[in-house]
């Protein structure tokens, strides 16, 4: 009996961009469950396993977590091996620590393999230092969509003097923009919109915290995207791909 569950960071798309470990786990899987920001490419690396998609879009409906923590048990008590593949990294917006502390709990020999996150990824893609010397002396991570619809402490991000890479803000642009404009962040702060990092189909748009949500709308901003706000947006090197939208 090797029964185990590895919860695998599948990085943020560009299937290169996944560690070793993760290919060896793959490789070791009996079934593998993937997640909906999982490029299905990465699957080429467990040919052998059986793929069950547990995303949204893969078929669960009212209560998924519970339910994908469910499957993973009852695999995992059969004996198997089994992989679940997360977007990015799995501790980062990705539940991965609650899963593994429950399975742990449960008796389920757990295992966490790291991924590229999407926010760090989307911001080297297109040549952004996130902690550019001089400029930048810190990166925030933070969620624009939270669970209790809390609100956020705006002032304390306008104000805490590091680069802030937002998740989950393409439905939130208006509130992320008056939140860090009233905590004092300023109107011309540079912005950088990137949308499906690392996939051939990436697309990234500079703004200001201004002008941010008119110029989604004008660039049609879609899911996946991360924003990248603070100077270090208007420093990208050059080579990276900028999409112009006409005035
Ligand atoms: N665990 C994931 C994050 C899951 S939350 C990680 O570490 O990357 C989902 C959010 O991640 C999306 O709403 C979006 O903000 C971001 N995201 C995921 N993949 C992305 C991609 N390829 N490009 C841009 N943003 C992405």
């Amino acid at each position: 009996m090797n029964a185990k569950v590895w919860l695998i960071g599948a990085g943020p798309g560009d299937p290169e961009l996944l560690t070793l470990k993760a290919v060896r786990a793959l490789a070791e899987a009996e079934v593998v469950l993937i997640d909906d920001l999982v490029n299905p490419l990465i699957l080429t690396h467990c040919p052998q396993a059986r793929v069950v998609a547990v995303g949204k879009r893969g078929g669960c409906r009212s209560t998924p977590q519970a339910f994908i923590q469910r499957l993973m048990l009852r695999y995992a008590r059969q004996g198997r091996c089994v992989a679940r593949l997360k977007g990015g990294d799995p501790c980062i917006f990705g539940r991965g620590g609650e899963e593994a502390a429950w399975l742990q709990a449960q008796g389920i020999e757990t295992e966490l393999v790291n991924g590229i996150t999407a926010g760090l990824a989307g911001a080297t893609q297109c040549g952004i230092s996130l902690t550019l010397r001089g400029v930048s002396r810190g990166v925030t991570l933070v969620t624009a969509h939270t669970q209790d619809d809390s609100p956020l402490n705006w002032q304390a991000l306008a104000q805490g003097g590091t680069t802030l890479v937002v998740y989950m803000g393409v439905s939130k642009l208006d509130e992320v923009r008056q939140g860090l404009l009233a905590g004092g962040l300023a109107a011309d702060t540079p912005v950088a919109m990137i949308e499906n990092a690392s996939l051939p189909q990436q697309r990234e748009q500079r703004s200001t915290l201004v002008q941010l949500c008119e110029d989604a709308a004008r660039f049609k901003l879609s899911s996946p995207a991360i924003l990248v706000i603070g100077e270090v947006a208007a420093r990208a090197a050059s080579g990276s791909t900028l999409l112009q939208i006409p005035a």
